[in-house]
């Protein structure tokens, strides 16, 4: 195994066992863990904030959690894996029977072995997620239950964040975001978590960085909204990133496109699989998804890609107990990792430009870029010839387009498009803004 599989290993088998939810001192814990990887700046949000149409809720916390029979046996036992106690579970501690217990059971219709991952976070109630043996045991044991939840709800409680903030060369940002409110699941998300804190790590030993970056790690959903709210006007400015999920299974790589699939981000994910040789799957924008649903939401459109090792949703463990240690490997997310770091090596080195004169058209014929005759015009690449590309580049160099963009959008090669933009770029047509 590699060093950096060997440390990224060791940060698994730590964090794994931390219970997490939207809110709680799990988070907390984990983020502190991961500071010793990168310097996270943890922040805390107060409950009962508005952030748009939500309210950052209460802080929870569970001690403990567990069904016994009438014998005292526990059946389900919370502390042999937090993922038997449906996250955010009022406190409980009654004797009930079966008919009312099953009410709040769980099991997986598919895993027999498996616990699934429940969550009920806007609406106040409690469960527990069981596997099929430990199901047909409760129903099958005569007598009342009993039934213990130790968790609490601080309404004077926080939902915790993690952020590192890495200037570049421009004040260009580059959104990477992760999620930390899963409890024992390995792929989805603690892989995100764990290798995004490297990810933050590799970034700051670079000398070269065009662009600045903005790493975060939010509880899913209302972690995104309270951080978009909260830094409403910086996260407007941000044109790209990555939603970091499900980086660590042992399936083959994809990657979800963003809203715009013409967007640079896209086309430098797909140059570098290439690169690279890798076969990969890919996953069309839709609107269901991770904190892309937030970041790419009508005020804030940004380009959020996500490269995976095993898709959320795609994999067959997905929000079960079986997505644990033996399914996630530390190799696959220093893979993962090395993926990420190329994309970004590539995205940090594309270049952006601005037409210099965006006030109506330049006069094409003083700078020699028009043709003396008509009919003189050689093709320049495909159907277009090299005035209709002069025309296109100072149609779209706004100062935010990348040239991946450019060349997705107008079918031309990097290669072919660069020519051009190099000789308007020297005949002071084109600027470049970085
Ligand atoms: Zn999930």
């Amino acid at each position: 195994m590699s060093e950096i599989a060997i440390e990224i290993e060791s940060y698994l088998k730590r964090l794994f066992p931390i219970t997490r939810s939207i809110t709680g001192e799990g988070n907390r814990e984990t983020l502190k863990i991961l500071q010793e990887v990168a310097p996270i700046h943890i922040k805390e949000y107060p409950s009962g904030t508005s952030v748009y149409d939500w309210i950052i809720p209460e802080e929870w916390n569970v001690q403990n959690a567990w069904i016994q029979d009438d014998n005292g046996n526990k059946i389900v036992d919370f502390k042999n894996n937090n993922v038997h106690l449906v996250s955010y579970s009022e406190p409980v501690n009654k004797a009930i029977n079966f008919e009312e217990l099953k009410e709040h059971l769980h099991f997986h219709d598919k895993l027999p072995n498996a616990i699934p991952y429940r969550t009920t976070y806007y609406k106040r109630d409690w469960g527990f997620c069981v596997t099929q043996a430990q199901y047909k045991q409760l129903e099958e044991t005569s007598g009342l239950f009993n039934v213990y939840i130790d968790s609490e709800f601080n309404p004077n409680g926080s939902l915790t964040i993690g952020e590192i903030l890495i200037p570049g060369k421009s004040e260009h940002e580059i959104l990477i975001s992760t999620y930390i409110c899963h409890p024992s699941l390995a792929n989805d998300n603690l892989s995100g978590a764990v290798m995004t804190a490297f990810l933050a790590r590799e970034l700051l030993k670079k000398k070269d960085l065009t662009r600045s970056y903005r790493i975060v790690w939010v509880p899913e959903t209302i972690g995104a909204i309270a951080y978009c709210s909260m830094n409403e006007s910086k996260m407007k400015r941000i044109q790209s990133g990555l939603v970091v999920t499900t980086v660590g299974g042992p399936g083959k790589f994809g990657y979800k496109q963003s809203y715009n699939v013409k967007h640079s981000i896209n086309s430098i994910v797909e140059s570098v699989f290439e690169d690279k040789d890798l076969d990969y799957l890919k996953y069309p924008f839709d609107y269901h998804g991770s904190d892309d649903r937030q970041y790419s939401s009508q005020g804030f459109r940004i380009n959020m890609i996500s490269l995976t090792k095993d898709k959320y949703y795609e994999y067959k463990y997905y929000h079960t107990s079986l997505d644990n240690l033996d399914y996630v490997k530390a190799e696959y997310v220093a893979q993962s990792l090395e993926l990420h770091l190329n994309v970004l090596e590539k995205l940090n080195h594309e270049r952006v430009y601005q037409n210099c004169y965006p006030n109506c058209e330049v006069m094409l014929s003083k700078h020699d870029l028009y043709p003396k005759t008509g009919g003189g015009q050689l093709p320049g690449y495909g159907e277009l010839t090299d005035l209709d590309i002069v025309l296109q580049l100072l149609w779209v160099c706004d100062g935010h387009t990348g040239v991946y963009g450019i060349s997705n959008q107008l079918n031309v090669p990097v290669k072919v498009l660069m020519g051009i933009v190099l000789r308007l770029q020297r005949k002071n047509l084109l600027c470049q803004v970085v």
